[in-house]
């Protein structure tokens, strides 16, 4: 799993000049930064969309729809509406700055520009658009173990789902939840359990594959979305991640203390009834229910109406 932020870099300009698309490459490429262009707002908005680059240069003086026009369509769609656009523009009164300012520009850069001008102004949006990377990015983060959290799964949930069936390929959700984790804060105290909740997540992430997206999705239980991915597969993984947490030895008072994590598996290949985020989320708690009632530290999936015992160890940590 990935949590890193790539650097952002990828300029989109918008004018009617090409000359000035050539301009702007020419100073901005050495800098590292990516240039594209279109000469029309119409179809910058639909490049904006498709690409999302990390900031746009835009002319206030286009044919059809103006400069402003377009900055406003840009700052109504979800997919544009936080990157950062700076007008290009000839004009200098200062209601025409003020206008674009007010739309949601973050700055001016007025035409013909200083080579040093339009790099600093450039380099100064693409920081901001960092900031606003590392923010967005840091609200989708469990502060505890460093895991995506709930919401970030939700939206995941539901993109993966589209893009699962769009192209009919496999996704499968499992859930994961700490047996008997309640027994582990009452006898070593909440911090102790704290360590234990990182633990669990470092094996978590550490023992999924890349394109796994591994979340913390409340309190002591964990999901993680497995892209492309038949019931089959899950399972291994699903396996995998038992043995790994139950492998892990804490220290507490110079005692080994090990955990224990029951799975529920599902995927959309087999939900009886329609594929919704709720019906995926739904099939895999069935199954992560089973394998508590099942004595816990195993692994069931859910294949159409039914339960199905996969693999796991009859002993968790505490037998009731
Ligand atoms: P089961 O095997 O049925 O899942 O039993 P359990 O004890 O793990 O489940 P239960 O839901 O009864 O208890 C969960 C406990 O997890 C209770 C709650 O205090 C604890 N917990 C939730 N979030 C945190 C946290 O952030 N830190 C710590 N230390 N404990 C937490
Ligand atoms: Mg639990
Ligand atoms: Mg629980």
């Amino acid at each position: 799993m990935n949590t890193e932020l790539p650097n952002p870099n990828r300029v989109l300009v918008i004018d009617d000049e090409e000359s000035i698309h050539k301009l702007i490459a020419a100073r901005l490429r050495p800098e590292g930064i990516a240039v594209t262009g279109e000469l029309d707002g119409v179809r910058g908005i639909a490049r904006a969309i498709s690409e999302s680059p990390d900031l746009i240069l835009l002319d206030i003086g286009l044919p059809n729809l103006d400069g402003f026009q377009v900055c406003r369509k840009l700052k109504e769609h979800p997919a544009t509406r936080n990157i950062p656009i700076i007008f290009l523009t000839g004009e200098t009164t200062m209601e025409a700055k003020v206008r674009g300012l007010d739309m949601g520009a973050v700055d001016y850069v007025t035409k013909p520009f200083e080579q040093a001008e339009l790099r600093a102004r450039v380099r100064a949006g693409l920081r901001t658009k960092r900031l606003q990377d590392i923010l967005e990015r840091q609200s989708f983060l469990d502060g505890l173990t460093g895991l995506w959290n709930r919401p970030y799964l939700d939206q995941r949930l539901e993109s993966e789902l589209n893009v699962a069936q769009r192209y009919g390929r496999p996704l499968g959700l499992m859930m994961a939840d700490i047996d008997h984790f309640k027994i582990v804060n009452d006898t070593y105290g909440h911090l102790f359990g704290d360590i234990v909740l990182q633990g669990v997540a470092e094996e978590l992430r550490g023992y999924a594959r890349r394109s796994d997206i591994v979340a913390r999705y409340g309190g002591e239980e964990f999901a993680l979305l497995l892209t492309d991915t038949p019931l089959s597969a899950g399972t291994f993984v699903a396996e995998r991640l038992r043995t790994s947490v139950e492998n892990r030895h804490f220290e507490v008072h110079g005692k080994i203390v090990t955990v224990t994590t029951s799975f529920g598996l599902a995927c959309t290949e087999n939900i009886a009834g329609e594929v919704t985020p709720d019906a995926l989320i739904h099939a895999a708690d069935r199954a992560l229910f089973a394998s508590k009632d099942a004595g816990r530290n195993c692994v069931h999936l859910c294949d159409g109406t039914e339960i199905v015992r996969v693999t796991g160890n009859e002993s968790s940590l505490y037998i009731e």
